[in-house]
């Protein structure tokens, strides 16, 4: 569905119920992953009452399982954001259980036109929040017109704030387009596209993310090219630890290919700017190292040139 198609949906959807809003009220919203709960916050400030399902960084998302506590939560949402593409099939399962309930919902991958099978981790991509920041302004407005000057102040600040990532995104490219690295989970997948890193080893990724066995050959792949440093940077999932990825981060380390550790989940104390400007900046360090260590000849002539 196009943007402006959904939105009428919504908004259509926010006629019916949005008289039930007295003046105080605040929006009930249900977000399945924090850092849409956090967008959501942002662009909503006191008008919103936000409730996030997945919330802890140390936990892999991939294997949640929902509980009568979040079927609960969704019941008096009026707004339920998710992603979608199979990262939280749960959320769907429960919506259509609560048939009787008014849930206007914004989902991610429908935005982004992302289906089953694609990489699900869409918050990575520079191009998802403001498409979903736009729809939750459009809800918000619909839900709570008296406000809409406040709820489209909140959300150019918003797009606004995104700059500085999108900046530090642009950088990188600049200095490292073509880079070979590789990563134990495709979570940061979007970004690295969005950098333009050559991204090794998507089938190992892809196994480790679905709970699935890596062939032999994807496994043996992997370690020779920690072991011959053929990556400059392993991206290191510290949501996905399993026994295996353990291994590579230890060989990684033992190889002396710089690590770099990213989570899915926004951990306490960041927004969604921050946490992904310290990743990028993490990144960036690491590459910077990687560059030091595996390609001082290339160094050596650069300097003659100079
Ligand atoms: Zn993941």
């Amino acid at each position: 569905m196009s943007l402006s198609r959904y939105v009428a949906a919504v908004t259509a959807a926010f006629a019916f119920s949005h008289a039930a809003f007295a003046a105080d009220a605040k929006i009930p919203v249900v977000a399945a992953e924090n850092f849409y709960g956090d967008v959501v916050q942002q662009l909503g400030g006191d008008r919103v009452d936000v409730t996030s399902i997945l919330s802890n960084p140390d936990q892999d998302p991939h294997l949640f399982e929902a509980s009568p506590k979040t079927a609960r939560a969704l019941q008096h949402a009026s707004l339920v954001v998710y992603n979608g593409a199979d990262y939280d099939p749960w959320m769907a399962k429960l919506l259509a259980a609560s048939k009787g309930a008014k849930h206007t919902t914004i989902v991610a991958a429908e935005l982004t036109g992302k289906k089953s099978g694609d990489n699900p981790h869409l918050w990575y991509d520079p191009a998802t929040m403001p498409k979903v920041a736009r729809a939750v302004n459009e809800v918000l407005v619909a839900a709570d017109p008296a406000h809409k000057s406040a709820y489209d102040a909140n959300l150019v600040k918003f797009l606004d704030s995104l700059k500085p990532v999108q900046a530090k995104a642009a950088e990188l490219h600049d200095r490292y387009a073509g880079t070979p690295v590789t990563a134990t989970e495709p979570v940061f997948g979007y970004m690295s596209d969005a950098i333009g890193l050559s991204m090794r080893n998507m089938r190992f990724q892809m196994a480790a993310m679905n709970d699935t066995e890596a062939s032999a050959s994807d496994i043996a792949a992997f370690e020779r090219d920690l072991r011959e440093k053929r990556v400059r940077v392993l991206i290191y999932n510290s949501q996905a630890t399993e026994a295996l990825t353990k291994r590579m981060l230890k060989l990684a380390q033992q190889s002396n290919v710089p690590t770099v550790s990213v989570t899915e989940t926004e951990p306490a104390g960041n927004t969604y700017q921050t946490w992904m400007l310290s990743q990028l900046d993490a990144l960036g360090a690491a590459l910077a190292k990687g560059d030091a260590s595996s390609t001082k000849a290339a160094a050596g002539v650069k300097g003659k040139t100079q």
